[in-house]
Order: structure tokens, then sequence, then C-alpha cells
């Protein structure tokens, strides 16, 4: 079977129709190495992964390396990574492997921000794109958050660990399919780091652009205030003016591994003023990666 033509999504949903098949018991949680190596064995003789290795890379997350004969793959993850991070690093490397390995016969190395969707580049977006919707299949992520729901972080988080991934990771795939107004923040010391809005909410005019350089967060939120409260993690209700020009519902906490703050920032959802007159419909993503 030739497999060239294949794309992000047909692999994930490939694979995810295996899984649902084979149901193992810990269907949403399942060895994404072994998978790896399995399954590229019996599609790829000639070129299998073989190896899935934690090394310390130095600076970069994961990597996809062949065997000096070029006839073997490795992933490697670097050390160090939470277990959900680890999943991650993995699935995207295996990415790389279904859809760019013919046109990187020398592997590919990926970055922090390369894994956690902060690059423009297409492949590592594409990589990381086939990971989301490998560990985190739509139709099931649907039935535990709803794409009318107003999710707070525990929420999100039950979801996190049902998939075993890091709650960035399924808050970024939430935001994706949610019909709702939201966004969400990452913060450091009182600046903004990045800031994805859902696509409703970025088609309203609600987003936050960090592409050129930290923001600082808005004086009167929670968030910059530092009140990671337990009152403030299950939401705070702020008047117009504060995050934008109209009310929201704040969402913040700490993390306790990193100085990262993390903020979710749920909107009204606006009545449409006009109906749309055949404006294209943008990648979400793109525009998330070019502000
Ligand atoms: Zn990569």
């Amino acid at each position: 079977m030739n497999f060239d033509g294949w794309g992000l999504q047909r692999w994930a949903n490939h694979f995810n129709h295996m899984l649902n098949i084979a149901n193992p018991p810990n269907r949403y949680r399942f060895d994404v190495g072994q998978l790896a190596m399995e399954t590229s064995n019996a599609m790829f003789p000639s070129d299998p992964i073989t190896k899935v290795s934690e090394e310390n890379l130095d600076g970069f997350a994961g990597a996809l390396i062949p065997a000096e004969s070029r006839t073997k793959w490795g992933i490697v993850y670097g050390s160090g990574q939470s277990p959900g991070r680890r999943r991650f690093t993995t699935a995207h490397e295996l990415g790389h492997y279904l859809l760019h390995r013919k046109k990187y016969p020398n592997g590919i190395h990926s970055s922090e921000a390369d894994v956690d969707g902060r690059t423009q580049l297409e492949v590592e977006r594409e990589a990381n794109e086939f990971a989301s919707w490998l560990l985190m299949p739509l139709d099931d992520f649907r039935k535990q958050i709803s794409p009318t729901d107003k999710p707070d972080f525990d929420a999100i988080g039950r979801c996190a660990s049902r998939y075993e991934v890091s709650l960035v990771a399924a808050v970024l795939r939430w935001l994706r399919y949610t019909e709702r107004r939201a966004v969400f923040v990452t913060s450091v010391d009182g600046y903004i780091k990045w800031a994805w809005s859902s696509d409703i909410a970025f088609k309203s005019g609600i987003f936050i652009r960090t592409s050129r350089g930290p923001v600082e967060l808005p004086a009167s939120s929670a968030v910059a205030q530092e009140q990671f409260t337990l009152d403030v993690r299950s939401g705070v209700d702020h008047a117009a003016g504060v995050w934008f020009n109209e009310p929201v519902r704040e969402h913040s906490f700490r993390s306790e591994h990193y100085d990262t703050a993390y903020t979710l920032l749920h909107l009204r959802n606006a009545e449409p003023k006009a109906w749309n007159e055949g404006e294209p419909l943008e990648d979400t993503y793109e525009r998330f990666m070019r502000r």
C-alpha cells in the first residue's frame, strides 16, 4: 500500500481506528513508543523505528534520528520531561517519521518551542497537530467537554489525565474545537508570554498579541495581583475594562513546577452581528502563530 499522500489527520485517524478496534485496557494512555515501533515495523519494514529512548538532548525536546545504515530510525526524547510531555514529544516525533522522514533523511531535531506550539515552522506544526489528534481524539474529547461547555481547569485537567498529556496540551486541543469565546494565557513575573484565542473569540477581535514581545498583565486582573487562591482558580468575574472591553470570567493558578501562571478567560458568546459573506476560513493555528 502507498501511504505517500497521507496527511496528518489521515494518519491520526488510522491509528485511532486501530486503537478503537483493539480497545486495549489503557485505550487513551497507550504506549506511544510501542505503537511507533510496532506499526512502523509492520507498515515500513525497510526503515522502521526500532528504538525509543530518553537522552540528554541539550536544549532539544526530542529528535527523530536515522541509524548510520539509514535502514532504521530512532525516536529520542529529552531527559527530565513529565510523563505527559514525554508522550507528546514521542507522538510529535512519530509524526515527523510518518510525514517528513523522506524529505529529511538526516533526521529532525525539535526544540522546546517546536513541541509546545510556539513555532511557525510548517513541519513542526504538522507534527504537533498529528500528536494532538493521535493522543486526544476529537470524538472522545467532545464527549468529555462539549463544544458549548465553559470548562474550568479541573475539567480540562481531567482530560489531561485521561489522555496522559500536559494540561497545556489539553487546553490547546479544547480551544481548537470549542464554540465558546475563550482565551488561554501563560505569564511569568507579570508578563504574558503567549496567549491563544478560540476561533470564535479571535473572530470577534478578542486576542492578545505577543509576537512583538512580552505584554504586561492587566493590573487589576487576579493573576497580576498574584491572587493564587482556590477561588480564583475556580473563576472570578471581572467587569469590562479589566482584560478586554467587556466582562470576563478569569480562572488563574500558578504552576507548582515552573514559575508560570496559567489563565483561562471565558467571555460571553456574542450574537453574530451579520452573516459572513464568504470570508475565507483561515486556519486558527496559523493565525495564532502569525501574531
Ligand atoms: Zn519537531
